[in-house]
């Protein structure tokens, strides 16, 4: 009984990629390798591995319009990576990570006390890039005005690919 899950998935999700990624101007030869993973709460992360190879992860059982969101926001911080504007490390001897933007050195947020800890959490939604993330989801209408969004592939079993101009 009770509502079939439909999972997200690269292959369902590829087109609504494909578009933001144009939109950010994220080149061909930029690899990003996708996971999407059943999160018990609601995430999603990026990391940029090395040069022209980032990863993201994107929690798998949320709705439509959160996956689409959450590949937004995960792929802007990909973009800030990728152009350099923020930069996540570790320090020389391994032991701790050092966040930059624009190379000025930030404090940087460890996700689990992110997560328990308000003021801090507070503090990391703050930071310049989660704003400029944050405000870019906002952005969805744009990137997937009514007829595209309404093709959702999500809610259906079949894929629906369609041609974006
Ligand atoms: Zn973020």
């Amino acid at each position: 009984m009770g509502r079939k899950a439909i999972y997200a998935t690269q292959r369902r999700y590829q087109p609504y990629i494909d578009i933001i990624r144009r939109d950010l101007s994220l080149p061909d030869t930029l690899y990003i390798d996708f996971t999407f993973y059943p999160y018990k709460l609601k995430g999603g992360s990026a990391y940029y591995v090395r040069e022209n190879y980032a990863e993201v992860c994107i929690q798998s059982n949320a709705s439509h319009h959160w996956t689409i969101s959450a590949l937004m926001h995960e792929l802007k911080h990909v973009e800030q990576m990728y152009n350099g504007r923020l930069k996540i490390f570790l320090n020389n001897d391994g032991t701790d990570w050092i966040t930059t933007w624009f190379d000025v050195e930030m404090p940087w947020y460890d996700t689990t006390a992110k997560l328990k800890n308000p003021e801090i959490r507070d503090k990391y939604r703050n930071s310049p890039w989660e704003v400029e993330a944050s405000a870019y989801e906002e952005q969805i209408e744009r990137l997937f005005p009514n007829d595209r969004y309404a093709k959702l592939v999500a809610s259906s079993k079949t894929i629906r690919m369609y041609k974006y101009e």
